[in-house]
């Protein structure tokens, strides 16, 4: 008899504290820095191959790093000046070292001139598939995807449907929600640029109810813009992890993402609402991606949202909000939920940074699983975290392959839930890291 080890149709999610100390923080620019680290592997795809040396001159917005691969962007210097040197990183995500450049800036903030195009009505879709790959744009949500590419699906999948994503559902987190508010035309400009490229049928706005003021502030910018004929406004219950692209799917459309598939597989493009303003800056400004705005919270004096240049080094924004809490001795790049630990003050924003979470390191005090079943309920795929930890813990890693191990993306609802502490991401990440390691061997 086989057991389906993925349940069906239950209600999912956790409803945590949202943390959101910055809710009311306008943003703020950060001053220029005097050095930034550009990494040469910001995304997913292929690394970049530097276009410059040591002691070339180069201007804010230069592209300085590029590679012939489709799916990898370019990367450009962020303030105007020299390499000064490369070093190497590790990358928060992969854990790979990664090639970088060392632009210190000359203070002048001299720019490369901008192609700014006012109708992109003259523009095919292939030129402004070209001019977001230029620009360097890649998926702000946190993933990194190439932007370009997600532009560009297979031509037997039919995108019927694209959904801009403004939940923003992780503690802390404030960027997006503040990109809505304060760049709401060029977000809905860029949206509009997307339907362009994909030609859906439909077209959702997807916002968490407790962003009203962002809800309010896109409804009359869109009747304004005389955008409001066939885009849909959804406002979804705040509950964590609602903005993930397979849970807003499932939420929006009731549709269901296959096993390793991907949102176009059910006709779906998914776009965070900081990518859609980077994609109007690029097209109709000729703007590369050279700065985001980023949260910068929890245990800092003065937590902000900043519009910072890439490449910046964290200790420079936890200086910018009045420096850490004595107490304070983890940096977490991202929300408390998907964050990665960064312990080096060092290391630099790249493009998928989205907040920088400063916080007191808590020992974890793991018990024995009492078959609650409280991670079961708080997964959004359905999956039994419980017997994953299981498998991974007997080291059945094949077990947990069956168990659909793959379709865990490691949001951490499961542990949050979990009253005996069981750190069950982290048993994951040791099961997929060990398949992906025997996978490598045969
Ligand atoms: S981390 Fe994975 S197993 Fe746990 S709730 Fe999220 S998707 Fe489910
Ligand atoms: S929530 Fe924790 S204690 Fe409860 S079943 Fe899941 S792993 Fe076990």
């Amino acid at each position: 008899m086989h057991i389906s080890l993925r349940r069906r149709g239950a209600p999912y999610g956790v409803k945590l504290a949202e943390s959101k100390l910055t809710a009311a923080s306008p943003i703020e620019r950060a001053p220029l820095p005097e050095k930034v680290i550009i990494a040469l592997h910001q995304n997913i795809g292929a690394p970049c191959k530097p276009l410059v040396k040591r002691g070339d001159k180069v201007l804010a917005g230069q592209k300085i790093g590029d590679s012939e691969k489709f799916v990898s962007v370019p990367v450009h210097a962020t303030v105007s000046g020299e390499i000064s040197s490369t070093t190497m990183l590790v990358h928060p995500a992969t854990g790979q070292l990664v090639e970088a450049l060392v632009v210190t800036s000359d203070g002048m903030d001299k720019w490369v001139d901008f192609e700014a195009r006012d109708d992109i009505d003259m523009l095919s879709v292939e030129e402004i598939l070209k001019r977001i790959r230029e620009a360097g744009i890649v998926g702000l949500g946190g993933a990194a995807f190439p932007t370009h590419v997600k532009l560009s699906p297979p031509k037997d999948k039919k995108i019927d449907t694209v959904i801009l994503n403004g939940c923003e559902c992780e503690p802390y987190i404030t960027s997006d929600h503040k990109v809505m508010l304060e760049y709401g035309k060029e977000v809905l400009s860029g949206l509009n640029i997307i339907r362009k490229v994909l030609s859906p049928d439909s077209v959702y706005i997807a916002i968490e109810d407790n962003k009203e003021d962002a809800i309010e502030h896109l409804r009359e910018l869109l009747a304004s813009m005389g955008l409001d004929g066939n885009w849909e406004m959804i406002t979804l219950r705040s509950k964590y992890p609602m903005g993930a692209e397979k849970t807003l799917i499932k939420s929006i459309l009731g549709r269901e993402v296959p096993i390793g598939g991907l949102p176009l597989d059910v006709g779906v493009v998914v776009h965070n609402v900081s990518t859609a303003k980077a994609i109007h800056d690029a097209v109709f400004e000729g703007r590369p991606f050279v700065e985001r705005v980023i949260t910068i919270t929890g245990a800092v004096k003065n937590p902000k949202n900043l519009l910072v240049r890439l490449g910046t080094p964290l200790r420079d924004l936890i200086q910018n909000c009045g420096g850490m809490d004595g107490e304070a001795d983890e940096i977490i790049l991202g929300g408390p939920m998907m964050g990665i630990s960064q312990f080096d003050l060092d290391f630099p924003v790249i493009k998928g940074t989205n907040c920088v979470l400063v916080k007191k390191n808590v020992p974890i005090n793991e018990r024995d699983c009492i078959s609650c079943g409280r991670c079961l309920e708080a997964c959004p795929m359905h999956l039994m975290p419980t017997i994953l930890v299981r498998y991974v813990k007997a080291g059945r890693y094949d077990a947990c392959k069956e168990a659909y191990i793959d379709d865990c993306f490691e949001c951490g609802a499961c542990a949050y839930a979990c009253p005996a502490n069981i750190p069950i991401v982290q048993y994951i990440k040791v099961a997929k890291s060990e398949l992906i390691n025997r996978a490598a061997k045969k």
